[in-house]
């Protein structure tokens, strides 16, 4: 019933030259069919990416974008920009914005709304820091900024959201959650969803992040309430990235 997505969040890295490769590699048949496929590079590579992509199973998503639609805000990219050259998602709230440009709760919420407004889906990045796991923590944080954004937002809205659960502390350490681990707090983020509607629950798609690769994938994607990934270093590997979408 939920389409699988595997989402490649090359971060501020890459080349026009990966482009290339990745354009070619996943241009060939031998993946699932229900299996939605997105590469999210720096905005730079966009406009050549649209292009390598054509014909592919690859979509193409934008890292962040600014709540404003234009203006004066030197240096930031728009969601109708974005638009343009062919984006579809719009990742919202990584941990390294919340903690490197220090985006809070209601930066958050506002880039959700306007990613929503030009018609871009979301993918809302949550996810603990290992001291709040050790204090037991992880839950309460994680449903907060769920919350702080699924219950502002109209029935409709919901609807167009993907969730990613990315532990701060999997996110570039080689340090995978458990699937137990995981999936236990994959089936709170869904429940809690229920609590607006079940059939919502029951659709929204919940992606894992953090230190997913080749090796580890199929595990991670074959529990209940996983729907696919979000993949960091891994997604920088067109051999890697290729094996990671054939066990979805
Ligand atoms: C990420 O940046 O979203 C991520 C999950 O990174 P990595 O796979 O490298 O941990």
């Amino acid at each position: 019933m939920r389409t699988p997505l595997i989402a490649g969040n090359w971060k501020m890295n890459g080349s026009a030259e990966l482009i290339r490769q990745f354009g070619e590699r996943f241009a060939q048949a031998g993946l699932p069919e229900a299996l939605d496929i997105t590469i999210i590079p720096p905005f730079p590579y966009l406009d050549a990416a649209q292009h390598a992509f054509e014909g592919t199973r690859l979509g193409l998503g934008a890292q962040t974008l600014n709540p404003v639609h234009s203006g004066a805000h030197t240096g930031e990219v728009s969601g109708q920009m974005l638009k343009e050259f062919g984006v579809c998602y719009v990742l919202i709230g990584h941990s390294e914005r919340r903690q490197l440009y220090r985006e809070t709760d209601d930066h958050v919420y506002d880039r959700t709304q306007a990613a929503l407004s030009v018609g871009l889906t979301p993918v809302l990045c949550v996810g603990e820091t290992l001291e709040e796991r050790d204090a037991g923590d992880t839950m309460q944080v994680v449903l907060r900024q769920v919350g702080h954004v699924m219950a502002r937002l109209e029935p409709a809205q919901r609807q167009q959201i993907v969730i990613a659960y990315e532990p701060v502390w999997a996110i570039g350490t080689g340090r995978t959650a458990s699937p137990e681990q995981a999936q236990e707090v994959m089936a709170g983020i869904r429940e809690y969803q229920a609590g607006f509607d079940t059939q919502l629950a029951a659709q929204l798609r919940l992606l894992y992040g953090g230190s997913m690769n080749a090796g580890n994938a199929a595990e991670l994607l074959a529990q209940p309430d996983i729907d696919g990934g979000l993949v960091g270093g891994a997604s920088l590997k067109v051999d890697d990235f290729y094996a990671i979408c054939q066990s979805a």
